[in-house]
């Protein structure tokens, strides 16, 4: 099961994973590969992203380009060795620090428009790791695959 980044339906879907191919090349990627996020007000400040499975946080990287501040969250196994894995960006603020353990819809970051952002969002990445690989590492990609119909509205 994955959380919706945002509860109470209070978002905007502004681009979807299969969008602007063309914009992604320079990324070696072959489309949008994942789900952008805005809050119901544009720019809207303050707007808090949870976590949308349970797992470790790593890989989190101040930097200002593409994704700007963002972190990976790596689920323990489930059905056998097969991890679900998250990467959100474009945080304002991250609220988690380094190999820190997330539950599912914990409070991780505070959205904003760090890295290649035109606006307040949360880019929401997700694959999949089986036995420490990425599954379908060369679906042009990186293995983000398409989630958002199996996304889940949540209420807090
Ligand atoms: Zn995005």
């Amino acid at each position: 099961m994955i959380l919706c980044p945002l509860p109470n339906k209070a978002y905007r879907i502004t681009q979807r994973y299969y969008d602007r191919p063309n914009y992604y090349k320079k990324y070696g990627l072959k489309s949008h590969a994942g789900i952008d996020y805005a809050p119901p007000s544009v720019n809207q400040k303050g707007v808090v992203v949870h976590a949308p499975h349970d797992g470790y946080v790593h890989s989190l990287d101040f930097g200002d380009k593409g994704f700007g501040k963002h972190i990976y969250i790596t689920s323990l196994p489930y059905a056998g060795d097969k991890c679900r894995q998250s990467v959100l960006a474009h945080f304002q603020a991250v609220l988690v620090s380094e190999g820190q353990f997330v539950a599912q819809g914990d409070p991780v970051g505070i959205m904003g428009t760090t890295g290649d952002s035109t606006a307040v969002h949360c880019h929401h990445g997700y694959r999949t790791i089986d036995k420490g690989k990425i599954v379908e590492e060369d679906n042009g990609n990186n293995g983000f695959t398409d989630i958002e119909r199996f996304i889940l509205d949540w209420y807090l």
